[in-house]
């Protein structure tokens, strides 16, 4: 196995090279901000629209594609898969001299013939296994996620390192970087996506189908088989201690159950359906399909999503989540176990050592939240919605809200970024309501922020006034409404301490 980590990368090779990132959607910002916190040179190619307001608001210099590319020696496609052919035709192909390079985050356009880059450049790969989210959040906490690499053409003689180079520049090689082919991290991929997830996809339907058949509760069913968020958090333990290592996590009977009965479901035809499947993939089969689907407008795709509406495991979701608003943990606190999850697990201390260990960590994080906030870290996004969500359900009722909420009707709109989420506080006839969403009724009063941004002003790590004199919140509505909430910001700020150190610590 060989495995690429920090020390067999030179990021100095991207020294004084202008990086253009064209795109600004998931991997584009992700990766940009990266690469600017590691100390390269970016700018951005966008078309003038929200993405390219974004990354100015970021701070990124924004130029159309055709201008970036020409003014990047290294450029890297980050647009969707579909879109790219035509942009490098018409924006980015004209742009490129011998010398640049032109990077992509899946293999799938080179792999299958779509875009040929011309001689003379570097065509190297850098593909994240990671969503673009995950991208930004494991950087900022200092960890990595894993990448694919490859070289498709070098002209350089050092394509590879380019690579490298790149790859520890959005953090990476932090957590290590396995090189392959274009094609090969495009057939992966296409296999995941059409012959592993699929299988899934059908074992968990024909579970709920015939489970529910058989007259177990529907909700019964749906928590035991995926919503509860069990088998995401066993997949995250699968992750960090493999298949066969993660059992012992489970009961006896359960490893007993489950080892026991496997060999029922090896079924060579599953064996078969795969093979068919990479076959159509390798084939080029599925990438032909795909381009004449793409010409036509999806009508296929558009027909397959409607189908897939109308089974009943869609209502019974919907059904579920707003009988029962709960997010399940999310996989990123899985990761947060870090390099220890791999350590050989010790005998848990005693109970009563627990209990001492958990009051401990209780009374330090008052303290150390008293005496200086400015130590709490960022919410990663998947935290986020968490927090709100437990937020929110300690309003209702709080008897100073409810006081400000006498001879009142004032509705506030949360509209977040960073993850996109939106809630609101009502407060009415001495009554406090808040819940995620839009609100029912049209708000007085509507805040857009990004989500670290309300985090940061909550636990009192940055100035609301500031933060709105600066344009880091955009507020519309009736301005003097607004000047009424200062009276309940550091009651809602308290419960909401609380309630965010809570649920860092699990105890929500
Ligand atoms: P997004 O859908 O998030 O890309 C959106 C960006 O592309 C926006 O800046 C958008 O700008 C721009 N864009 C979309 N259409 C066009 C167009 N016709 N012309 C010019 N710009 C356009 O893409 P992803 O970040 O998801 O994917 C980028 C690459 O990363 C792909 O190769 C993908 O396979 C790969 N990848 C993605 C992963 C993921 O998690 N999403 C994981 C690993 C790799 P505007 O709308 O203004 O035109």
């Amino acid at each position: 196995m060989r495995i690429y980590r920090d020390e067999d990368a030179r990021l100095e090779l991207l020294l004084g090279k202008r990086i253009a990132v064209i795109g600004y959607g998931n991997q584009g910002r992700a990766q940009a901000l990266n690469l600017r916190d590691s100390g390269l040179q970016v700018l951005i190619g966008n078309p003038e629209d929200a993405y390219a307001e974004q990354a100015r608001a970021d701070g990124f210099t924004v130029l159309p594609i055709a201008q970036a590319a020409e003014q990047g020696d290294v450029v890297m496609l980050l647009i969707p898969d579909e879109m790219a052919p035509r942009v490098f035709r018409e924006a980015i192909a004209p742009a490129l001299s011998p010398g640049d390079a032109l990077v992509f985050a899946s293999g799938f356009n080179v792999a299958f013939g779509f875009i040929e880059p011309p001689p003379g450049v570097d065509v190297i790969l850098v593909a994240p296994r990671m969503i673009g989210a995950g991208v930004r959040d494991l950087y900022l906490a200092g960890r990595g996620f894993p990448s694919f690499i490859g070289v498709a053409q070098d002209a350089s003689g050092h394509a590879r390192d380019l690579a490298l180079a790149l790859a520890k520049g959005i953090g990476s090689t932090r957590a290590g970087v396995v090189e392959v082919t274009f094609t090969q991290e495009a057939e992966l991929d296409l296999f995941t996506e059409q012959c592993f997830g699929p299988a899934f996809g059908q074992v968990l339907l024909t579970a709920v189908d015939l489970l529910v058949e058989e007259g177990y509760p529907v909700e019964a069913v749906l928590l035991e088989l995926y919503m509860s968020g069990e088998l995401a958090y066993t997949l995250g333990k699968m992750a960090e201690m493999g298949l066969i290592e993660q059992t012992s996590l489970h009961s006896r009977t359960s490893q007993y159950g489950s080892l026991s009965r496997s060999m029922r479901f090896m079924m060579p035809e599953l064996r078969q359906r795969m093979r068919q499947g990479l076959e159509e993939i390798r084939s080029g089969q599925f990438a032909r399909e795909w381009a004449a689907e793409q010409a036509a407008g999806y009508p296929t795709l558009q027909a397959l999503r409607e189908m897939a509406r109308q089974q009943p495991i869609y209502r019974w979701e919907q059904e579920l989540r707003r009988a029962m608003p709960y997010t399940p943990p999310p996989v990123v606190h899985l990761m947060e176990a870090g390099p220890e999850a791999s350590a050989p697990r010790k005998a848990p201390p005693p109970r009563w050592k627990q209990a001492v260990h958990r009051l401990r960590r209780l009374l330090a994080g008052r303290m150390e939240e008293q005496a200086d906030t400015s130590q709490m870290r960022p919410l990663y996004s998947a935290e986020v919605p968490l927090v709100v969500q437990a937020f929110l359900a300690r309003l209702p009722g709080n008897p100073d809200l409810c006081a400000f909420a006498q001879n009142r009707d004032l509705i506030v709109h949360y509209v977040l970024e960073e993850p996109d989420l939106e809630f609101y506080l009502r407060f009415v006839d001495g009554e406090v309501v808040a819940d995620t969403g839009a609100p029912p009724e049209r708000a007085h009063l509507r805040l857009q922020t990004r989500a670290d941004i309300l985090d940061g002003i909550l636990t009192g790590r940055i100035p609301a006034m500031r933060a709105a004199m600066s344009g880091q919140i955009r507020l519309e509505g009736d301005t003097r409404l607004a000047m009424s909430l200062p009276a309940i910001q550091d009651r809602l700020g308290q419960i909401y301490r609380e309630v965010r150190q809570n649920v860092l610590s699990g105890q929500m």
